[in-house]
């Protein structure tokens, strides 16, 4: 089996993909016949015709008897909202979490990582967590030593990107050590870094000197539809480029599994993946 339809078909995990960048293509196109008389305007609330049709899909297909897509949502603060905003979605996402706690499980801070401050978006984070919701930070997309720490030590469940925390990409010693102490996940997302310049190749990614270091590190989109990738395909890309054996590939796919917000998703998708290591030979320990 060559090396791209291996990462088809292993079971994967996405941890880090924004709704509103992961239409794909053919499904904007789709959505735009299905609007064939509204038409896709953006004044015309189109974006958010998209995610609940965009939800309802994944709903569907989450529902089917193969569990074929395991879905859930993370809700996002944007870094450009001002406090009444930040507090209006904490108090939506805590209200869903208690109602669908199967369906909201989490929080996140992303946006335009030059602006806004992260302690001002602390009291509401704070407020999430103790509400039961689970918190991913995008960290490190700019250089920012100081709030790199302080992400750090307010101790998410995640944290996205993760480019300059090293010393080689605009961290410092004191970050990576702080990384390398604390073992946070980190949410890759080599397509979006390498197109957005954060990094300079998908050679010089961070990837190399994270995985190496033993950090935990779980492949993504961020969003496929902005990136014209797939997870695949950022699995196939990963192991191209870092010279990974099929078995690393399966072993980050289980190793991510344990990072999902939703505990009872873990083992259904954890399952998965080692019936696919199985199937394939490959040792699961
Ligand atoms: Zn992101």
């Amino acid at each position: 089996m060559d090396l791209f339809q291996f990462c088809r078909e292993l079971p994967k995990v996405e941890l880090h993909a924004h709704l509103n960048g992961s239409l794909s293509k053919s499904t904007m196109l789709l959505l735009k016949r299905l609007n064939a008389d509204s038409g896709i305007k953006d004044e015309t609330n189109t974006f958010m015709d998209e995610f609940v049709m965009g939800a309802g899909d994944t709903r569907s297909l989450s529902e089917n008897p193969e569990n074929l897509i395991i879905s859930r949502l993370i809700i996002s603060i944007n870094r450009t909202m001002v406090t009444a905003e930040c507090d209006a979605i904490t108090d939506l996402a805590i209200e869903y979490h208690k109602k669908y706690p199967d369906i909201v499980v989490g929080i996140e801070l992303s946006g335009n990582p030059i602006v806004g401050e992260f302690q001002n978006f602390l009291p509401a984070l704070t407020r999430a967590r103790d509400a039961g919701l689970k918190v991913s930070l995008h960290c490190g997309e700019v250089r920012n030593p100081k709030e790199v720490l302080d992400m750090i030590n307010f101790k998410p469940e995640r944290l996205g990107h993760g480019v300059c925390i090293h010393p080689k990409f605009g961290g410092t010693q004191e970050t990576w050590q702080a990384l390398c102490n604390s073992l946070i996940p980190v949410e890759l997302c080599l397509t979006s870094n390498v197109n957005t310049k954060s990094v300079s190749g998908y050679e010089s990614h961070h990837f190399k000197e994270l995985y190496e270091a033993g950090i935990p590190v779980i492949i993504n989109t961020d969003d496929k539809g902005v990136f014209a990738t797939s997870l695949s395909q950022e699995y196939m890309l990963c192991a191209e480029t870092f010279h990974l054996e099929k078995e690393q590939i399966a072993r980050l796919a289980l190793s991510a599994c344990q990072y999902i917000f939703d505990t009872e998703c873990r083992d259904t998708v954890k399952t998965k993946v080692l019936e696919f290591m199985n199937k394939h030979y490959i040792c699961s320990y």
